[in-house]
């Protein structure tokens, strides 16, 4: 019987709620299934690890977390630690050595929930968002002169590499082909940036030839958000760069109900390093300690890492749980527009999967 070594990150904030959680729910999936164990290790760096060591996770903590199946990380950022150190301290310091390229983001409207889109259904809105994870916007590169004069120069340099756009646009079309439409949209601003968003159009254009069997076709950002807003059915498989799928996946979130839902897996696709599973929202500190964190979300990621280690049936199990759950209104939380407890919504999914034959 396999028995998988997960690393469980929990993070600050709300990560530290839904992470418990979500290690609630995947204890029963596995007392459920029989087929399966789980050994969790649990890492407690984040923001209280910065105040008490200056750095947010050990120099090693890359290399600490090679030899697991799988991470499952909660949320990182706290409101008197600047932002920018928790996420590259943490999230990037873990995506990028372990060389987690594909973020994969799905979004659907579960049962029982509401897109905030007059008339939008499920029939309506069934995406899988693929992010580029390694470089682009997000390769750190750049830097400041003459710091407080007033002349000072700040630049942020965008990374775009032939192998590093090449690699997710086969991932991108690779899904997309595994998908009953058959439908990828690669976006960009090709317009305004023509360096590296007209290298994307041009990989694009021949990776396609390898997928004729695939329908593509280009959508600059700005132009998305309006077409995902107002045509969402037109939609099915999205490619974009680091900071346009960041954004794009926020707005897809709140579109099929809310960001409390929304999973991400951080893909390591040639399987040589784990990857890394995590609900799309951040550490919400607003809502913290008030029992009241929507878990969904992480509860869905756990669906993509069983779905990952290769426990299909397991993670088709989870699902219907969930989307039992969801069903029933008095078990929503107060971003749903209930009144139901983290607590209670787990207790609940736990035992729609023992209920589940
Ligand atoms: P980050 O800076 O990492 O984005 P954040 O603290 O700004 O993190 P977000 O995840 O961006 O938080 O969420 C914005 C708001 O949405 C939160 O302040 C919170 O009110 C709400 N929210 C986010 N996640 C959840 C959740 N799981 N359950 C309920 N409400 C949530
Ligand atoms: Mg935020």
């Amino acid at each position: 019987m396999p028995n998988y070594r997960i690393a469980a990150i929990p993070g600050d904030g709300i990560g530290k709620e839904v992470i418990a959680a979500g290690l609630r729910v995947l204890a029963a999936c596995a007392a459920r299934d029989g087929g399966f164990d789980l050994a969790v290790e649990q890492f407690g760096w984040g923001s209280d690890y910065y105040k008490a060591h200056g750095e947010m996770m050990p120099a090693n903590g890359s290399e600490l977390l090679k030899p697991f199946d799988a991470i499952y990380f909660g949320a990182v950022g706290a409101p008197d630690v600047p932002d920018h150190l928790t996420l590259w301290g943490l999230r990037l310091s873990i995506c990028q050595p372990l060389d987690q390229y594909a973020n994969v983001r799905p979004t659907r409207i579960l049962p029982g929930i509401a897109s905030p889109l007059r008339g939008v259904t499920a029939k309506d809105l069934d995406w899988v968002i693929v992010r580029e994870n390694s470089e682009g916007e997000y390769a750190g590169q750049g830097g400041r002169s003459h710091r407080g004069l007033p002349e000072e120069v700040a630049t942020e340099v965008a990374i775009f590499t032939r192998a590093g756009v090449e690699r997710i646009m086969r991932f991108a079309f690779d899904l997309a082909r595994s998908r009953p439409r058959k439908l990828l949209t690669v976006v960009t601003k090709s317009n305004a940036q023509r360096h590296g968003m007209v290298l994307w159009d041009d990989i694009a254009r021949e990776v396609a030839s390898d997928y004729p069997d695939v329908a593509w076709d280009k959508m600059l950002v700005d132009a998305m958000t309006v077409r995902m807003t107002l045509n969402p059915a037109s939609l099915d498989t999205i490619v974009a760069t680091n900071l346009h799928a960041d954004i794009l996946s926020d707005l897809a979130a709140a579109l099929a109900g809310s960001i409390g839902i929304a999973p991400t897996a951080n893909l390591n696709p040639d399987r040589r390093f784990p990857s890394m599973f995590e609900p799309i929202h951040g550490s919400a500190f607003d809502i913290t300690g008030k029992g009241i964190a929507n878990p969904i979300g992480t509860f869905w990621s756990a669906v993509m890492m069983l779905e990952h280690l290769g426990e299909a049936a397991a993670a088709q199990r989870l699902m219907r749980a969930i989307e039992r759950v969801t069903s029933d209104a008095s078990l929503h939380t107060p971003d749903l527009g209930g009144t139901a407890t983290t607590n209670q919504v787990t207790e609940a999914v736990c035992a729609a999967l023992l209920g589940d034959n």
